[in-house]
């Protein structure tokens, strides 16, 4: 396996309502997509308290872009379509499909200024930066070309990762040199701000920008880093106790420690307290060791968090399916009424498939969350509703804006939302289907996923097909600055000579 140990470029079926009728599908997202734009929503139907709600502090709510068995319709013929309105009302799960997203966090006006350390130079509160030579010469530069550096700050690119910028663990050339470019190596010495929004999961986001900062030999911070799932630390607001499935060893728990979450429970716990709950699985000495178990029949678990992909699909369907059926929450109970005790569930993702080293995609998030919906569905009779994050969620480009946002505030001072938004993607089922709906330019590569003609015939990049990710950043920041602007720093330039003002402000 690739060093990214959940590829983040899944093959993701596009959407069935968009393959079995398209134009009533794309309208439903579209018309669920604008509805997100006018933001808050209030008070979920379910009852759930929206943490600051009124302070303005806690977590954005946004509405879910898809129903829960819009897509599994396709898989399950015998699936009624939606549950009736009643019993939505009275789902604790029903949240009127919608998510949290956590705010990014804001720096305050004063604060901004307060460049971080470069290279090890200190900040000055409230004084102007430190600047090394470069910036100098670089900030000079844009002295004099304020209006190119004000469409230069009116732009932004979000990159996927797998197939974009690498395979994974591997380098492609071309993400190298476009970050380059990005970072300040063009003929404004300017940053251009950049985040970079994968479906990749199951590691703490510090140690995945770590990896990648070495891979990209560029910087990348964890403030312009979103994976599938960091837009869930907002639910730690929501709830004591969770079930977080999937990933490595004891990773996701680790990462759900990092989002705040306050009492987290992993399959292993549930298994080690309690071996006969998956008859099938063969439990290690070490895994025992390192579990956690107590006695789960007096503890409320409030939702069920897959993280990541599961491994043992057995044990923790055995787990989630037994959880789901509970009263609350609570093993060792049976509901009575499967719809108002249920607890909820969430993904991180919905990629059915995602390629890897074996010659044909392997099944991914989505088609986990497929067979939990039909055995559900079998089992108690109702459809099973449930959240999904990741893109090409609504909810994740909702917080794809704040974290952009809050970037353009570290690297310029400016606390804004730039209006032209470039995605850069490999997978035209995710990356491209939600930056054309979310209305950012859709640049679509041919370093990953996508090996077809001219243009993907189900979703279409709007800005373009290009052959790698540097020919798409290239033409999109030719189209916003000029034709003529150069892709390299000249640190022998005299802004003064040189610069757009030359006539005026040439003095010998
Ligand atoms: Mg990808």
């Amino acid at each position: 396996m690739p060093a990214f140990d959940d590829a983040d470029f899944g093959v993701d079926v596009p959407n069935n309502n968009a393959q079995t009728n398209p134009e009533q599908g794309d309208m439903n997202k579209k018309a669920s997509l604008s509805a997100g734009n006018h933001g808050h929503m209030g008070t979920s139907p379910g009852g759930l308290p929206i943490p600051g709600e009124h302070t303005g502090d806690g977590p954005i709510e946004v509405p879910a872009s898809r129903s829960s068995v819009s897509e599994a319709a396709k898989y399950m013929h015998n699936l009624s379509v939606s549950p009736s309105q009643k019993d939505r009302r009275g789902s604790r799960n029903s949240f009127g499909a919608s998510l949290p997203i956590p705010r990014s966090k804001r720096q305050s006006r004063l604060s901004s200024v307060h460049y971080p350390s470069e290279n090890g130079r200190p900040s000055r509160p409230g004084m102007p930066p430190i600047q090394n030579s470069r910036a100098l010469l670089a900030s000079q530069v844009q002295d004099v070309q304020v209006a190119k550096v004000k469409k230069a700050k009116n732009m932004a690119f979000a990159f996927d990762i797998d197939g974009v910028l690498v395979h994974g663990d591997r380098l492609i050339p071309e993400g190298q040199r476009a970050l380059d470019i990005l970072n300040g190596d063009n003929e404004l010495g300017i940053k251009i701000p950049h985040i970079f929004l994968t479906n990749g999961s199951g590691k703490p986001e510090k140690a995945r920008c770590d990896q990648l900062t070495k891979i990209l030999q560029n910087p990348v911070s964890t403030d312009q880093f979103i994976q599938s799932h960091t837009p869930m630390s907002a639910l730690a607001d929501y709830y004591e106790t969770v079930l977080v499935v999937g990933g490595e060893g004891y990773k996701c728990r680790e990462v759900a420690e990092v989002y705040g979450f306050k009492d987290i429970v992993v399959p292993n716990d549930i298994v080690a307290w309690d071996p006969t709950i998956a008859p099938y699985r063969v439990f290690t000495d070490e895994e025992r060791a390192t579990s956690k178990p107590r006695d789960f029949t007096k503890v409320e678990i409030g939702a069920i968090l897959v993280f990541s992909d599961s491994r043992d699909y057995a044990t923790d369907m055995q787990i989630i399916m037994d959880l789901l059926q509970s009263e609350n929450g609570r093993f060792g109970t049976k509901a009575k009424d499967p719809v108002s005790q249920r607890i909820p569930i969430y993904f991180s993702q919905g990629d059915l498939l995602c390629p890897t080293e074996h010659w044909t995609p392997r099944m991914s998030q989505g088609a986990f969350r497929i067979g939990l919906e039909a055995m559900y569905r079998a089992l108690t009779g109702v459809d099973l509703e449930r959240v999904v994050y990741g893109k090409p969620e609504l909810a994740t480009y909702k917080y794809a804006d704040e974290v952009i946002t809050s970037w353009m505030d570290q690297i310029h001072g400016e606390e804004k939302l730039p209006e032209n938004i470039y995605m850069i993607g490999d997978n035209p089922a995710s990356d491209i289907i939600g930056g054309n709906m979310y209305g950012w330019n859709t640049c679509l590569v041919r370093t990953g996923v996508f090996q077809g003609g001219d243009n993907d015939e189900n979703n279409p990049a709007n800005f373009g097909v290009f052959p790698n990710v540097l020919e798409a950043v290239q033409t999109a920041l030719r189209k916003q600055l000029g034709d003529d602007f150069k892709m390299h720093f000249d640190e022998t330039i005299n802004p003064v000579l040189h610069g757009e003002k030359a006539d005026a402000a040439a003095v010998v």
